[in-house]
């Protein structure tokens, strides 16, 4: 039998009872005869209590020392659920990312993986015991300096790990039983999804659905490390991340799901002069100060001003450093105003059926409008349509969608076991 490696969430190994829950189901897996190579996160709410922390003593905590702090809760985990295996009869060795190998850039706090050198998991596998990394974490070439992979990159942790191992699975643990085709914290009757493509998976994380880190399923496509999606406190099947030829015709729908996002926010810079080059002077400057942006949109410009409105939704956490750069930039575009909206959110309709069939969204528009939600963006993918709308509207929006496609179950399905969704 191969390698499997198991990743297991903040909600999971939340306090003493999780991290004895969790040795248990690890040291069943060694015993069934599997070489285990177990990912975790920080305990709990410890990444945000850690975050809060260095808020408090800080306004602007150095990158570099934020990185320091925030790995020491995986740290924690890592080290009390090797005593916790430990304690049932079988040798568990952790490790830092580091020390496993996990070598990233130097961008902290949102660092990417550039190689795996797991000599030390494989020496540790090989000598019969469990390996427990410490996940979210790597080490810098250049700088080595100690990183982090930013919210959630435990998951990507895992995929990484899984990848250089050669695993044959990559489990990822959290407090509900799979992917669902709504949030059940808001839709209790979501219907569960046995098995769900890479391509539908990734619009689903990078929509938000929390479900899955977004580059841990980049990461597990391009690899083709197939993910299992599970929860820790249940013995049910979940959900099974795979290619496209591996989900039988008989279980893909049209519409996959109902992935929402309250973490937007919105700028739009008003009176722009309509000429060539002052968008891209505008993305250039945000791309510069490397914030991401997600849909764009630019108006017709007014015959009579010459002038446009281009508004972008973004991170709400980059919010403040794009309208600093965009104010920076006034006397560059002269633009009129620049407009800051967080109270907005994203709703998508995820489904790699819609691709060849007509009217899906006339539908999902006129359930949005049926329930009085007003649409402020559209943007769409070959199998997705995402609409920004009013973050207090976010909840019914999600429920009427889900509604007017017939997504719900007549069983409900859904336990939410933990809290948190991690
Ligand atoms: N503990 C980190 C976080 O809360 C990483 C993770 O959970 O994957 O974001
Ligand atoms: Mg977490």
């Amino acid at each position: 039998m191969g390698i499997v490696v198991q990743k297991y969430g903040g909600s999971s190994v939340a306090d003493a009872q999780g991290i004895k829950r969790v040795a248990k189901r690890i040291v069943a897996t060694k015993k069934e005869g599997h070489d285990v190579v177990v990912v975790v996160s920080a305990m709990g709410d410890t990444t945000d209590e850690l975050l809060d922390l260095a808020n408090q003593v800080s306004p602007l905590p150095a990158a570099r020392e934020l990185d320091m702090l925030l790995t020491a809760g995986e740290r924690i985990s890592m080290a009390v659920l090797a005593m916790a295996i430990t304690d049932l009869g079988q040798e568990a060795r952790s490790f830092t990312g580091s020390q496993a190998g996990v070598i990233t850039d130097a961008e902290h706090g949102r660092a990417k993986i550039i190689d795996v050198t797991p000599g030390r998991i494989v020496q540790a596998i090989a000598d019969g015991a469990v390996a427990i990394v410490a996940g979210f974490q790597g080490v810098s070439q250049e700088s080595k300096d100690i990183t982090t992979l930013g919210r959630g990159g435990s998951d990507t942790t895992a995929v990484a790990l899984a990848t250089a191992l050669g695993a044959e699975v990559c489990e990822i643990y959290s407090d509900v039983d799979g992917i669902f085709t709504a949030d059940p914290r808001i839709v209790p009757n979501a219907t569960h999804i046995p098995r769900l493509s890479y391509a539908e998976t990734l619009e689903m994380a990078a929509n938000g659905a929390k479900i899955l880190h977004l580059r841990c399923v980049e990461y597990a496509r391009r690899y083709n490390v197939p993910i299992h999606v599970r929860s820790s406190f249940s013995n049910k099947e979940g959900t099974w991340v795979v290619n496209p030829e591996e989900v039988n015709s008989m279980e893909a729908a049209i519409i996959s799901g109902v992935a929402h996002d309250r973490s937007e926010a919105k700028i739009t810079v008003v009176g722009v002069p309509d000429k060539i080059g002052e968008a891209a002077k505008i993305f250039t400057a945000i791309a510069e100060a490397k914030i991401d942006v997600d849909m764009i949109v630019q108006n017709v410009s007014a015959a009579a001003t010459a002038l446009t409105d281009i508004s972008f939704t973004l991170s709400q956490t980059d919010g403040a450093a794009a309208v600093r750069v965009l104010t920076d930039l006034k006397d560059t575009v002269a633009y009129e105003q620049l407009i800051f909206n967080d109270a907005v959110g994203k709703v998508s309709l995820i489904g790699a059926g819609m691709r060849n069939s007509p009217g899906i969204s006339a539908r999902f528009f006129q359930a949005l409008a049926d329930a009085g939600i007003n649409i402020d963006m559209i943007s769409t993918s070959e199998i997705r349509i995402s609409v920004v709308v009013a973050e207090s509207q976010i909840d019914d929006a999600v429920r009427a969608t889900h509604a007017a496609f017939d997504l719900g179950t007549d069983e409900v399905e859904a336990v939410v076991y933990g809290g948190t969704g991690r």
